[in-house]
């Protein structure tokens, strides 16, 4: 081990960490995406239930304008009815009947000027969904599209470093090189770590005073002898 090859090493480290870190990005776009055209279809859902309910609140007053055409007519026959009324007991039943009528036409009228009240309520609603909905669709389409394009950036950055790490890789020792890699590969972070506070860089744990004689010594590699990673003397680069 001299300083060159550890100074080497950390660079490949740095490389290394950069690819896994911007693997995982690229790994979490398509994710990412999809939450957002799912958001803009939240938006979509709600719009439609308002619009629903708009339809279902106008229907309402539909029928119910319906029912007062109709009373209204059993009124006129009624009050037809009436005219030709023999007796006074049968003019009366019918003045009865009008006036009944008449009492259930000034509740179906009280009941459709609420359903008018709720129906605009409905219709500001409405008016707010389909505008949030608009929003929506094109904040998650130009996020989505923005995602794109990092994941070129990505891809190119990703060739760039490669390119750059296969070129200080060769100028490592070989055999640390390997024992690197299997470490980098089961950890997926960080493998080369510095001493800090006689304890390792990595899992924290306080060092045996021989690691740390060793490690001091620059005379070999040192590993860490509870998680295994490789240490440093952070005073030596
Ligand atoms: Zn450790």
């Amino acid at each position: 081990m001299n300083i060159t090859q550890l100074q080497s090493l950390l660079e490949l480290q740095k490389k290394d960490l950069t690819l896994i870190q911007l693997k995982k990005e690229a790994q979490g776009i398509p994710d990412r995406q999809q939450k957002l055209r799912e958001s803009a279809q939240g938006a979509t859902r709600q719009a439609e239930a308002a619009k629903q309910q708009v339809r279902e609140c106008e229907a309402k007053i539909k029928g119910i304008e319906v029912e007062v055409e109709t009373a209204r007519e059993q009124v006129t026959k009624y009050k037809n009815q009436q005219m030709q009324a023999r007796t006074n007991e049968e003019y009366k039943a019918f003045e009865k009947e009008i006036a009944t009528a008449g009492e259930k036409i000034g509740e179906l009228e009280d009941r459709e000027l609420e359903e008018m009240g709720r129906l605009d309520e409905l219709k500001t609603l409405l008016a707010h969904s389909l505008e949030l909905q608009k929003t929506s669709e094109a904040k998650a389409e130009e996020e989505v599209k923005d995602l794109e394009s990092r994941l070129l950036i990505i891809r190119s950055t990703f060739e760039e470093t490669k390119a750059e790490r296969g070129e200080l890789i060769s100028q490592i020792d070989s055999e640390i090189v390997e024992r690197y890699l299997v470490l980098l590969g089961k950890k997926q972070d960080a493998v080369l770590v510095p001493i800090r506070q006689q304890s390792c860089g990595g899992c924290h744990m306080k060092l045996t005073p021989q690691t740390l004689h060793d490690a001091h010594s620059q005379q070999k590699w040192t590993y860490c002898g509870f998680c295994g990673r490789l240490l440093y003397d952070p005073g030596e680069v």
